[in-house]
């Protein structure tokens, strides 16, 4: 299983970057989850956007999904002039806020929209229930978690294990989601100062270091930067919650789960 990060900052970028976006690589697929503002723009210096399998959406805030409307241009254009044999993408995306689900799933010839509140219920460790969603031999797991509309942590059962908070306030569920993750990618939205501020919505880098600590998570990726922010400092306030080193997500960059 390979991640490559397509943007790693909200709610607006820095220069040249890109919000909310993950290609994960696995079993032949080329799946995309989340594509905020600027990340079609770094999928397609990457690799070619015909060869995306289907897209997972997060939540519907801008920062997770404004370039989709990138995408489903070049979709469109790629099934009409036959570049894209395979058809639509299927798009998977919480049924609310009911405006923009449905403006999402308006008639296109790029996307099949699958809601996530229609996929089956299941139990997955540590008793965990996830809505989830099959695609080829690779399981994605959707947790409902706390931030200001609906919105999901997404779990990839594969070759490896790897979950992404999306946007959450610290909870207990995705912990237990998380655990033995080989790759925890969590939101670190603000530095402790932040805490009161982010309090039932967002995470600070602490926060997201003691979740991943409580999970028993392999590796912490921190992601979901203010612009503004210093990168460092966040690092050390997660790396004092988790007791390890961590990581910063990096645009371009691929981790790798053997
Ligand atoms: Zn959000
Ligand atoms: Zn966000």
């Amino acid at each position: 299983m390979r991640i490559t990060v397509l943007g790693c900052w909200a709610p607006y970028p820095r220069a040249g970057g890109a919000c909310s976006g993950y290609l994960v690589q696995d079993g032949n697929a080329n799946v995309v989850i989340d594509l905020g503002n600027g990340s079609f723009s770094s999928m397609v210096q990457l690799f070619d956007f015909r060869t995306v399998r289907a897209v997972l959406l997060t939540h519907l805030h801008p920062d997770h999904m404004a370039d989709l409307e990138c995408f489903r241009h070049a979709i469109e254009g790629a099934i009409a002039d036959g570049s894209r044999a395979q058809g639509p993408v299927t798009l998977v995306i919480p049924n609310s806020p009911k405006e923009t689900a449905e403006a999402l799933a308006k008639k296109t010839k790029a996307f099949r929209v699958v809601y996530i509140e229609e996929l089956p219920w299941e139990t997955v460790p540590l008793d965990v229930e996830v809505r989830v969603l099959e695609l080829g031999n690779i399981r994605y797991y959707f947790l409902p978690v706390r931030h200001s509309i609906p919105a999901y942590a997404v779990g990839v059962d594969g070759s490896g294990y790897f979950v992404f908070s999306g946007d959450t306030a610290p909870m207990e569920e995705l912990a237990l989601f998380a655990h033995r993750a080989d790759i925890f990618m969590c939101e670190a939205s603000g530095l402790d100062k932040d805490e009161e501020k982010m309090k039932g919505n967002h995470m600070t880098a602490r926060q997201a270091g003691i979740l991943a600590e409580k999970a028993k998570a392999k590796q912490l990726i921190i992601t979901h930067f203010w612009p503004e922010y210093n990168q460092e400092l966040l690092k050390q306030q997660a790396e004092e919650g988790y007791g390890q080193p961590v990581e910063l997500a990096q645009e371009g960059h691929t981790y790798f789960i053997y």
